[in-house]
Order: structure tokens, then C-alpha cells, then sequence
């Protein structure tokens, strides 16, 4: 049995009025005051509530198993943990993440089909039962390894339009699933259900049509063999903010149908997905600094008097955080970051062809080939939002540069009302629209006090 030990984390409560974006104008002019203009994020984790009340309102069959490796940052984990949501495990070390915050045996998926041994005798002496498999070698392991394990088999699908693929690597093909099931059932094993994933950042909602699909085949097949089909593991591939080519509500829109054509609701089969991108992309900002310019000026250009040569200047920003830090996503993620200004420019600012260079001696160190941006000065600012999925808990500190400093923030009121809906259940739609609405503009109340204040947190 695990006990909770609940884990502390700080965060500051954002008071009414005040948004996200205010604390990225306090912490700059912090910094703005000393020579130490370390890059930064802003983290707040009111979002990642807010989306899990917009998953309950899409979703409302699916329990969502949040995917660890998306984002492992504790004040994440635990925020999670604290809505009773489950958790996607890979590893041995994701499982001791979670279990470490009291997050019961039950609410784990160890959704990784290919295994180290050792790892699996630990899910095994740590009580974690369902994992995934897609393998005749990985049923043989857990029979030996893990023989009271409740079995999912990942099946793949035809992501082939998703913007990072995974059935390249995972997933049984309907012609190989008889076989591995009838195999679980020579080795006295159970099999409990369907898992697929359609890939990360999916760009078409058939994709899932057919991979629900394709798991009623499978449960049939396994209901056939005398497996007691129960669970339906939809995986994750959702959006993680609205400038994705493929809104949220849209894939939903065709999941609902589908999971009651294939899965009604009296069939009695429980439906988890497997989300990361969805809780965490939004609610990550990051700051960087201007640490060194270049002007490149191209002679073989012409320019006109009157523009004073600045027609054929490209400029370079070298920032203190790159793709060996944060901005891995675009290696690893195939992510597009595009920065905003701080200081806004002024309607008639000149604006230059630029390229932006992270703070690393490697020429692949480059966030943005070509963007427009005015003349900016060592010591400026640039703003990166969507900055959650992928960022952190895949960075490096290469070449001696430290990751940037997370500060996480929390509305009051949001905090508020996810505990009321936990304890009580959905409100009807009208009563709690205004959430949604709430940090579209933000710092409205002018205040001359601080707008936060800090605090000790305990979610769990
Ligand atoms: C990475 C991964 C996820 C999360 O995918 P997102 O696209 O971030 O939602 C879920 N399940 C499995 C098995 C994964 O490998």
C-alpha cells in the first residue's frame, strides 16, 4: 500500500483581475532592475485546471490517464494528482514520480510496450497492474516477470498524417492481434483490453474513427478467446491550444459518436485516453533574454536614400535559452516557436528579416530561421507561449547553460471552483461559462500592490 506523502511545491495565488501575462511584466521588471536577465517560465497551472474542466465537458465517458513524459514537473504532477485524474507511466522512474504523491496502484497504466525486465518486476512489486503490449517477447516477459498483470494490447494505427508518428514504432496489426491474444491465453495470462495511440499533434479525426473501430474487432476477438474485454484506452494525440490546425472540440466532436456506435455506454467497457500535450502546452509561458546581436549588412543590395540603408540589414538575436534547453520541441516535436515582443513596437516601427539563435557554440542552435522583428537592444525581451508539452522534460543543460527557473501561479478562483466541481460533480454549463471566458484580458484593475502573494501549496 502506498501512503500519501504529500510533497510541497510554490506557487503564488494570482489575485482578481490579474493574469499570467502580469506576472511576466513583474518578473522582467524584477530582473530588468539587476545584470541578471536569466531566461524564465511562467507557469500557470490554473490552466491546466481549466483543461481538465473542458475535458470532463468534451469527454465525458473518458477518464484521462495523463502522460507523464509530456511534462514530469511535480507542481504538474501534483496539480493532476489532486483532480484524481490517472497517469501514463513509461518508466520506472515516471511510476516513483507518481506513486510518491499517494496516486493509487489503480490509476496506473504502464503504457509502455517494450520493457526492461527490472522495470517490470517493479511495476510488478509496486502493485502496478495494467500495462500495454504489442509483442510475442513482452508477453513471455511478463509471464515470467509479472504473471498477475492486467494486459492491454496496443494496436497500431494510421497516423500517418499526425505531426509526430508512433505506430512506426508501436502497435500489433489486426492480422498479428488473434495470435498474440491466443498466445496470453496459452500462457495463462489476462487481457483486459485495446489501447491505440493516433500520434501526437493528429491532424485528422478519422484517424481515431478507425482506431476505435479497429478495437471493437480486437475486443471481439479477445471476448471470443474467453478474455473478460473491459477497458478502452484511446491514448493521447489532442491539441494543447487553440492555434493548432485541429481545435479540441472538433476531434471530440468525432470520438463521441464513434465510442457510442462501437462502445455504448451499457456494454459496460470503461474508457481512459491517455492525454499529455492537452494539460500542458498552454499553461507554460517562457521569457528569454537579447544576450548578443549581429547586423549583417548585404552589400550586393541596393538602397534607396531615403530608408538609410536599412533596407538590406538582416539582423541575428542570440537568447539565453535554445534548442538544446527549452526549445528541444523543435527538434524532438517538430514545433514552430515564434516569439512576441515585450516592448510592443510602435505602428510605424521598421521591422528587419531576423533569425533567432540560442546561447549554445552549436550551429544547430537555431529557434527561428526567418521571422520580422524591429531592431531589438541587448537586454530585451521575447515571449514564447505554448511552451508546456515537451520543453522541459526533455532539455539539457549542454554547454553549462541552466534550464530557466519555472514560477508556477494559480487563480483563486479557479482553484476554487475546480474543488467544488471535484466534490460535487459538474455544474450546468451556464453556471460556469465564466471560467472560460475569465483570462482572455487580463489586468484590467489597476493596482499598486503587488499582484501576488506568495504561498505554500499542498494540492494532494
Ligand atoms: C507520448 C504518449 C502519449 C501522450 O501523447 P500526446 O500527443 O502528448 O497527448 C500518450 N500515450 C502514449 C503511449 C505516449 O507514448
Amino acid at each position: 500500500m502506498n501512503t500519501a506523502t504529500p510533497t510541497e511545491f510554490e506557487f503564488s495565488f494570482l489575485e482578481e483581475g490579474f493574469c499570467a501575462w502580469d506576472i511576466v511584466e513583474q518578473k522582467i521588471s524584477e530582473s530588468s532592475t539587476t545584470d541578471d536577465r536569466d531566461a524564465f517560465y511562467i507557469c500557470d497551472l490554473g490552466d491546466v485546471l481549466n483543461k481538465h474542466l473542458r475535458w470532463m465537458r468534451a469527454l465525458p465517458r473518458v477518464t484521462p490517464f495523463y502522460a507523464v513524459k509530456c511534462n514530469d514537473s511535480r507542481a504538474v504532477v501534483m496539480t493532476l494528482a489532486s483532480l484524481g485524474i490517472g497517469f501514463d507511466c513509461a518508466s520506472k522512474t515516471e511510476i516513483q514520480l507518481v506513486q510518491s504523491m499517494g496516486v493509487a496502484q489503480s490509476r496506473i497504466i504502464y503504457a509502455n510496450p517494450c520493457k526492461q525486465v527490472s522495470q517490470i518486476k517493479y511495476a510488478s512489486t509496486h502493485g502496478v497492474q495494467m500495462m500495454t503490449f504489442d509483442s510475442e517477447v513482452e508477453l513471455m516477459k511478463v509471464a515470467r516477470y509479472h504473471d498477475s498483470a492486467k494486459l492491454v494490447l496496443r494496436i497500431a494505427t494510421d497516423d500517418s498524417k499526425a505531426v509526430c508518428p508512433l505506430s512506426v514504432k508501436f502497435g500489433a496489426t489486426l492480422k498479428a492481434c488473434r495470435g498474440l491474444l491466443e498466445q496470453a491465453k496459452e500462457l495463462g495470462l489476462d487481457v483486459i483490453g485495446v489501447s491505440f495511440h493516433v500520434g501526437s499533434g493528429c491532424t485528422d479525426p478519422k484517424t481515431f474513427t478507425q482506431a476505435i473501430a479497429d478495437a471493437r474487432c480486437v475486443f471481439d476477438m479477445g471476448d471470443e478467446l474467453g478474455f473478460n474485454m473491459k477497458l478502452l484506452d484511446i491514448g493521447g494525440g489532442f491539441p494543447g491550444s487553440d492555434d493548432s490546425a485541429l481545435k479540441f472540440e472538433e476531434i471530440t466532436a468525432v470520438i463521441n459518436p464513434a465510442l457510442d456506435k462501437y462502445f455504448p455506454a451499457d456494454t459496460g467497457v470503461k474508457i481512459i485516453a491517455e492525454p499529455g500535450r492537452f494539460y500542458v502546452a498552454s499553461a507554460y509561458t517562457l521569457v528569454v533574454n537579447i544576450i548578443a546581436k549581429k547586423v549583417i549588412m548585404d552589400e550586393d543590395l541596393d538602397s534607396d536614400e531615403e530608408d538609410e540603408g536599412t533596407s538590406n540589414r538582416t539582423l541575428m538575436y542570440y537568447v539565453n535559452d535554445g534548442v538544446y534547453g527549452s526549445f528541444n520541441c523543435i527538434l524532438f516535436d517538430h514545433a514552430h516557436c515564434f516569439p512576441i515582443l515585450h516592448k510592443k513596437p510602435k505602428p510605424d516601427e521598421v521591422m528587419y528579416p531576423c533569425s533567432i539563435w540560442g546561447p549554445t557554440c552549436d550551429g544547430l542552435d537555431r529557434i527561428v530561421e526567418q521571422c520580422r522583428l524591429p531592431d531589438l537592444q541587448v537586454g530585451d525581451w521575447l515571449v514564447f507561449e505554448n511552451m508546456g508539452a515537451y520543453t522541459v522534460s526533455a532539455s539539457s543543460t549542454f554547454n553549462g547553460f541552466q534550464r530557466p527557473d519555472i514560477h508556477y501561479v494559480m487563480s483563486r478562483a479557479v482553484r476554487q471552483h475546480v474543488q467544488q466541481v471535484c466534490s460535487q460533480g459538474m455544474p450546468t454549463p451556464k453556471e460556469d461559462c465564466f471560467l472560460f471566458d475569465m483570462p482572455v484580458s487580463c489586468g484590467q484593475e489597476s493596482s499598486s500592490e503587488m499582484p501576488t502573494k506568495s504561498c505554500q501549496a499542498n494540492v494532494v
